[in-house]
């Protein structure tokens, strides 16, 4: 591929688009807002690496963690964490699987799965789970992908420029394209790729996304286990119920609620909307961990010695059309305007295979 691109945003699926164009010939520059790269929400996650089993509903999108997990264990085995137990728990009221349900999806989507070793069981309250399965699934520590990647841009050949925020990208007759930052530099182009995560929709002269957007601010409490949990991990499926992860990088957990960490959402509308990172900062900050903790300790007693440390606020961006089956499909969109700009919304990090595919089945049509 002999041109020019710029690849804006410098979280975990806008470095490794620049790496995989970059190593078929491009000329790539990375512009990322922040002033290092996956400093947003490629590090303010739960660090979960997906093998199916948190999607009984969406069957498409368990199956695809299936196939693209063995891959990102290859690719980035330095940053995969696998010294715990992975344990998947089902509520007795208010689930949307039951455990019959869970075992046949498992077994459909070929998942390694059993039934909990006493040791384990013991943990629940019976009254409230009606099964425990341990299973098959690690934890990445974002810090390592980061050194990762920036290893990786740089054997490719790629040019970096941090704190650097696309404001508009322009239409020329010099060059196809020209993005222009913030402080009015302007720098010409072949192709775009819009890897802005929740600002897909705020740069000027790219066109929004067709499919409608939901943000969300979470909170996700980063907290230190009781020794009975120590290198156990928990999620109790599938409705308002609450997990907890290793968060490898601080040697802590996170800690989730379906119906707490969600601090505020909104769907966008027609443009001008707000952009998402400004309201983010703008936000007073209050942890809803005593909800948290009150509630899950129903389920798993010893959890009331959960001993907080801090918390990680971060914007989620979803596609609406997925709000009911949990689908977490990435987004890629060419501007209906103008072919050479692309938005690719990122989804789970181990969905980066399904846009590298993207990606070239767009450059080989183009
Ligand atoms: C709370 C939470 C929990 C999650 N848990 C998991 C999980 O356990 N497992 C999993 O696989 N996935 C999880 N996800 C999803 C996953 O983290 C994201 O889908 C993924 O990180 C998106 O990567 P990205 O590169 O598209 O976005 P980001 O990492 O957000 O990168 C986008 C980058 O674009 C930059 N940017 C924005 N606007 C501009 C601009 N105008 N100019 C220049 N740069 C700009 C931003 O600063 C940012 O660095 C979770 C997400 C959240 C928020």
């Amino acid at each position: 591929m002999d041109s020019r691109v710029a690849v804006i945003g410098g979280g975990f699926y806008g470095c490794s688009v620049a790496i995989h164009l970059a190593q078929q010939g491009a000329d790539v520059v990375l512009f990322e807002r922040s002033p290092d790269l996956l400093t947003r929400a490629s590090y303010h996650n739960q660090a979960r690496l997906h093998n199916g089993y948190h999607y009984p509903r969406s069957f498409s999108t368990a199956y695809r963690s299936r196939l693209n997990f063995q891959r990102f264990l290859h690719e980035f085995r330095p940053a995969i964490v696998t010294e715990f137990v992975k344990l998947y728990a089902i509520a007795r009221v208010g689930s949307k699987v039951s455990p019959r349900q869970f075992e046949v999806f498992c077994h459909n989507i070929e998942a390694p799965i059993r039934p909990a070793r006493s040791c384990f069981l013991d943990l629940f309250s019976p009254r409230l789970i009606s099964s425990v399965y341990e299973t098959q699934e690690y934890a990445f520590d974002a810090a390592v992908l980061r050194r990762l990647l920036r290893e990786r841009l740089a054997q490719a050949g790629v040019t970096v420029k941090l704190a650097t925020a696309i404001a508009a990208v322009e239409v020329g007759t010099v060059n196809p394209l020209t993005v222009v930052d913030s402080n009015g530099n302007g720098a010409g182009v072949d192709y775009v790729f819009n890897c802005t995560y929740s600002g897909l929709n705020a740069i000027a002269g790219i066109a929004p996304s067709r499919l409608r957007l939901k943000h969300e601010i979470a909170e996700m409490p980063l907290v230190q286990l009781p020794d009975e949990l120590r290198e156990v991990s928990v999620t109790v499926m599938d409705g308002p119920f609450f997990s907890f992860m290793p968060f490898p990088n601080r040697g802590l957990s996170t800690f989730s609620h379906v119906r707490y960490t969600p601090q505020s959402a909104w769907t966008e509308a027609a443009p001008p909307n707000p952009n998402p990172y400004i309201t983010l900062e703008s936000l007073e900050k209050r942890s809803n961990f005593g909800f948290m903790v009150r509630d899950a300790q129903r389920y798993i007693p010893c959890l009331a010695n959960m001993v907080y440390r801090d918390s990680l606020f971060e914007l989620k961006t979803v596609l609406v059309k997925n709000e009911n089956d949990d689908g977490r499909p990435i987004l890629f969109e060419v501007d209906p305007a103008q072919s050479r700009i692309v938005s690719l919304l990122g989804s789970k990090i181990d969905n980066i295979y399904d846009a590298l595919e993207a990606v070239d089945q767009y450059l080989s049509a183009a």
